[in-house]
């Protein structure tokens, strides 16, 4: 069997919070071995769809880079870039817009959910998002694409301009694969367990960032909404209750199931305790590493331009041959 090919990219907007940590970032670590080559991206580019601060940007690509270091990504073990030193990513994005559908983008629910929430200027880049996100997988030819469950939307489109591409222009593109995992996909917000723990678009009490101090998780997770019963199970009108029990599931490397039996009889008060202690020690590595990485951003650069060179490397050739397929260049 041939090694997968992973790619994944994550936003470097706001500050990184455990959902990104318990959907993605755990998995680019695991992926990480198992790609070949397992390719990461902080996709800057996409950070610009909606309202933003030029240098406050640099600031968060430093922090996200940082905190991918310390979650465990090698870079002698990866492919760990910065998309916007890639400029084949956007000149693919232009090429894949020939064959994607005006009535897929206006479908997409993100965009649905962030557009409703911009104040001043919903950007096209917003509406063109996913095939952006649709040339930074296919430019790898990548076969698996490892993220949370609100990007699945977005994968499947991915998977239809490939498709497209193919029928439309003979046999080029791969067509990849959604991979989310079993638990933790979906990471809600703590104080509004109906809504995903976001970047953007989260409560500040809701979100538990990866960088944040021990008292403040506990204190995050303590006031976490559950609801007026008391059993610790999981179920569809216990959104609080389900969430936190995924939490400490992946936080501690069991099976929700056995979190179910281990707190049977126990009370939300204790429940969360043992869930903030958890998180606590589930993030601390990371944060402790994080203090020590992030200050040298002439190392941060000089690992995101090595990166770069390797990625370019790989997408030259797909651009090469999709502009040839697709007519351009010399006969
Ligand atoms: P925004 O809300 O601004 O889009 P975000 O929190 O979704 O930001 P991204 O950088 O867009 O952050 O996403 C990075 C990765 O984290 C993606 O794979 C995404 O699916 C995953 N992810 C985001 N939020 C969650 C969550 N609440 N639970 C699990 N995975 C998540
Ligand atoms: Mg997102």
């Amino acid at each position: 069997m041939t090694a997968p090919i992973v790619f994944s990219g994550i936003q470097p907007t706001g500050r990184k919070h455990l959902g990104n940590y318990i959907g993605a970032i755990r998995q680019y670590v695991e992926g990480q071995d198992r790609g070949d080559p397992a390719i990461f991206c902080i996709v800057d580019l996409h950070a610009i769809s909606v309202a933003y601060d030029p240098a406050e940007l640099r600031e968060r690509r430093y922090d996200t880079t940082a905190i991918l270091l310390a979650a465990g990504l090698d870079p002698e073990r990866c492919v760990f870039f910065r998309q916007s030193d890639v400029r084949e990513h956007a000149e693919l994005t232009w090429l894949l817009s020939a064959v994607t559908a005006h009535g897929d983008l206006n479908r997409m629910h993100q965009f649905k959910d962030k557009s409703a929430k911009q104040q001043e200027l919903v950007s096209a880049a917003l509406f063109y998002y996913p095939v952006l996100m649709a040339a930074d997988v296919l430019a790898y030819k990548a076969t698996e694409v490892p993220v949370g469950d609100d990007q699945r939307q977005h994968v499947e489109l991915m998977r239809e301009i490939a498709r497209r591409f193919n029928e439309r222009f003979g046999e080029t593109l791969v067509v990849p694969e959604l991979i989310i995992p079993a638990v933790g996909a979906r990471i809600m917000d703590l104080q509004e367990p109906e809504r995903k723990m976001s970047t953007t678009g989260g409560t500040e009490a809701g979100t538990v960032l990866v960088l944040d101090e021990e008292a403040t998780i506990r204190k995050k997770v303590g006031s976490a909404v559950t609801d007026s019963g008391r059993e610790v199970r999981r179920a569809p009108d216990k959104a609080g209750i389900t969430n936190l029990i995924d939490v400490y599931a992946v936080a501690r490397g069991v099976e929700p199931a056995a979190v179910e039996r281990e707190f049977e009889g126990a009370g939300y008060g204790d429940f969360k305790k043992a869930v903030a202690e958890a998180v606590v020690e589930y993030l601390a590595p990371v944060r402790e590493r994080y203090a020590e990485l992030r200050g040298d951003e002439a190392a941060l650069e000089a690992t995101l331009a090595a990166g770069a060179e390797k990625a370019r490397a790989l997408a030259a050739p797909t651009l090469a041959e999709v502009r040839e397929r697709m007519g351009f260049g010399a006969a």
